[in-house]
């Protein structure tokens, strides 16, 4: 028997609740896993709180990602004792994922750990750390570079925006960090912002096109905060669209894009492809700095994972949380 946060389906909704359970219970998979340690994301969230539809089977261990050593695979690519990381493919929304002591999954899923970084480390980058690598991939794909202008961070103080922060700033990026939260200014600036914004400025319906004020962006916000910060990015520039913290809608008009070139790239982590998420991770663990690392992180027990989703989704964390599981 392991530990597991389940969630049931019940008649008003869904119910969560600590477990314990065997290893029958876990879904089919040739590669099983003991999970070190998982995270809260933003989505597991939404779904340990079921604000938002993010379980499509029931009964479901949630955590859409989680870094841990196998126990046992018959797959050939991994062996008992390797350290592995999984982020997204469903795990954690229709397949049993990280939020418990074992997980078994299609090794075609799993990572080897990036040389250099621990279970913990990746833990505390997790899939919001991931995204925002890909959203910095998605921006120098594009053709971006740092001495073409300033680029902007939305939702900065959460997790997202605090690993995109750090990688941009070590990159050489000017960031403008977006942020409700003007008493994390300090910690903003010391991931490597350069100016803070208020969240008010651009969270509010605003005009189709704006005085141009960044080449790029990370938003992990969307709608007005997205519609204004397309709207305010230089001719040429291009915004990398992750998230929905603010909401889903994109009330925004062609302008910045018909009359000033300006793109719009979108970035998921769920279904990435193997090879650029092989890539991203691998940029990780060269681009971040890790001393700082650890100060946006906080590790919590397995016992205060439900009440830090609530707190999560109330805008009350800051950074990433890491959960230790063993
Ligand atoms: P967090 O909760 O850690 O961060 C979200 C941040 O958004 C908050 O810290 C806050 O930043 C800001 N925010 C919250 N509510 C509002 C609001 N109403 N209006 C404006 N800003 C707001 O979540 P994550 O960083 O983990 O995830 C951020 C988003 O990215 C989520 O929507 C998530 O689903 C999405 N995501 C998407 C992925 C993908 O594959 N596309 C992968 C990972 C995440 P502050 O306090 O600084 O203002």
């Amino acid at each position: 028997m392991f530990k597991a946060i389940r969630v049931d389906k019940t008649e008003t909704g869904q119910a969560v609740s600590a477990v314990e359970i065997s290893d029958a219970e876990l879904m089919e998979g040739d590669v099983t896993v003991r999970v070190t340690h998982s995270t809260l994301n933003y989505k597991d969230a939404l779904a340990l709180t079921g604000r938002a539809p993010i379980i499509r089977k029931f009964p479901l261990i949630p955590g859409i990602d989680f870094a841990g050593v196998v126990e046992n695979s018959t797959n050939s690519a991994f062996k008992t004792g390797d350290a592995v990381l999984l982020n997204g493919w469903g795990v954690g929304e229709t397949h049993m994922g990280g939020l418990a002591q074992k997980a078994r999954v299609k090794g075609d899923w799993l990572l080897p750990l990036p040389r250099g970084l621990s279970t913990a480390q990746t833990m505390a980058i997790g899939t919001a750390g991931y995204t925002a690598m890909l959203c910095v991939m998605a921006l120098e794909g594009y053709g971006l570079s740092p001495d073409m202008g300033p680029v902007v961070v939305t939702g900065a103080a959460g997790g997202v925006g605090s690993v995109a922060i750090l990688l941009l700033a070590k990159l050489g990026w000017h960031v403008v960090a977006v942020t409700g939260r003007p008493e994390e200014e300090a910690y903003l600036k010391s991931l490597g912002a350069r100016e803070i914004l208020p969240r008010q400025e651009l969270s509010a319906p605003g005009r189709p096109l704006g005085k141009e004020r960044w080449i790029g962006g990370i938003d992990s916000v969307g709608s007005h905060t997205l519609a204004n910060v397309l709207a305010q990015t230089k001719y040429s520039g291009a915004v990398a669209a992750c998230g929905l913290a603010q909401g889903m809608d994109l009330p925004a008009s062609v302008a910045p894009f018909i009359l000033r070139g300006v793109a719009l790239l979108g970035v998921d982590s769920v279904m990435c492809p193997k090879a650029r998420r092989v890539e991203a991770w691998a940029r990780l663990a060269r681009d971040l700095d890790l001393a700082k690392l650890d100060e946006l992180a906080r590790e919590i027990s397995f016992d205060e994972i439900i009440p830090t989703a609530r707190d999560l989704l109330e805008g009350k964390v800051r950074g990433r949380v890491v959960v230790k599981i063993d």
